[in-house]
Formats: structure tokens, sequence, C-alpha cells
């Protein structure tokens, strides 16, 4: 299963909620959830069956691969990371996620979408402890400085200001006139906001 091709907003029907796929527009009334919460292809008079364990579990495995736009083998390659670490494995497979370098350009407020993120950097905007990177997909670490290359700031301005108006998180110390952050701490995955079921992540592979 490869990354998620269909349409943003009908991702997010399907999952009920909002997982802010689509940049400026998911802050705006023109949100697909806001404006329809059907989930796609069901009728207005269709009961909608109650969800089985295993559809629960999918469903909250599909979330957050929506959410951090990881392809299915990528997924499993960071529960196998997430395994071999220490402590709650749900918690372990979340703080790598969040510590995608594309995740974290989002977060900090450089792009409105990890999707945008992720292409900002396979451009090579970026620079981390001031050297190029072209991976969207590198584990930051706590003390990293990530900053937009000087000589490419001026392409990126508008984007940053489009996207800026978010707060950090307190993980990530940011600097927007010279667009540039720092990793402070590992991320609080109970502070992120994304309300992922991590442990039915968990089950759902351990079947
Ligand atoms: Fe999801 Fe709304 Fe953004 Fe569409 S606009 S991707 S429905 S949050």
């Amino acid at each position: 299963m490869g990354r998620e091709t269909g349409g943003k907003c009908k991702q997010c029907r399907r999952e009920g909620e909002k997982l802010f796929l689509k940049g400026e527009r998911c802050y705006t009334r023109s949100c697909g959830v806001t404006r329809k919460s059907k989930p796609p292809g069901e009728g207005p008079k269709r009961r909608r069956p109650r969800r089985s364990q295993y559809q629960l579990h999918l469903r909250a495995k599909q979330k957050a691969r929506r959410i951090y736009g990881i392809r299915e083998r990528q997924f499993r390659n960071y529960l196998a990371m997430a395994k071999r670490k220490k402590g709650v494995t749900g918690e372990a497979l979340l703080t790598l996620l969040e510590r995608r370098m594309d995740n974290m350009v989002y977060r900090a407020g450089l792009a409105s979408s990890r999707q945008q993120a992720r292409q900002m950097i396979t451009h090579g905007h970026f620079e981390l402890n001031g050297r190029a990177t072209n991976v969207p997909s590198v584990l930051l670490r706590e003390g990293d400085l990530v900053a937009v290359k000087e000589g490419r700031r001026e392409r990126v301005k508008a984007i940053v200001e489009a996207a800026v108006d978010r707060d950090a998180p307190a993980w990530l110390e940011r600097n927007v006139d010279t667009m540039r952050f720092q990793v402070l701490a590992m991320p609080n995955v109970e502070l992120t906001g994304q309300n992922i079921e991590a442990n039915l992540i968990v089950e759902f592979y351990s079947r």
C-alpha cells in the first residue's frame, strides 16, 4: 500500500475528523469536514454500521498514516523501531513520527502542511545543523538546528508568512525572521492534539 493519493478532504471525512492535510484551507469554513461530515460514498439515508474491533484498529492506523503522510512499509519500519525502544511502544511510535523533519518544519510554522514541508525539504530549501539536506524523513534530535538556507528565504517567504500564525509547540524554539528553529526537547505526544490511539495501532499489527 503506497502513499494516500485520494482527495485529502475525502481522507478526513473517512476518519470523521480534521486531519489538517491541506494547509491554510483547513482553518477556514471551506474545510471539507465542516461542509460535509459524512464519510465519502455514504448516502443520506444509509445507517452507519457499528465498527468491529478490527475496523477500530484499522482506522487508528490509517488515521496516523494519513496525518503524517507515511507509506505502509515505512510505517511498519517505524513500528519495528518503536518496539526496540524502552517504554510504551505506542508512545515511542508517535514520538518517532513527530521527530521527522517534515513534521517538525510544519510544527514550527514554516509550512502550512506536512506535505508542503516535505516538498520544501526535497527542493533543497533547508539545512540541518548548517549542512544542506533534502531528506524529509530525517529524525531530528534534541539540539538540532533547522533553517531555511539564506539564499532561499526570499523564495519561501510567502509560504512561511502564510503558515506562521500557528504557535510552535513547547519543544521547538523558532525564529521567524531568520526562518529557523531549534529542537529543545523530544516531542510530547500528549500535547500534539492529534488524538491518535497508538495502542490500537500496535494491536493492529500484533494480530
Ligand atoms: Fe481535512 Fe478540512 Fe483540511 Fe480538507 S480542508 S484536508 S477536510 S482539515
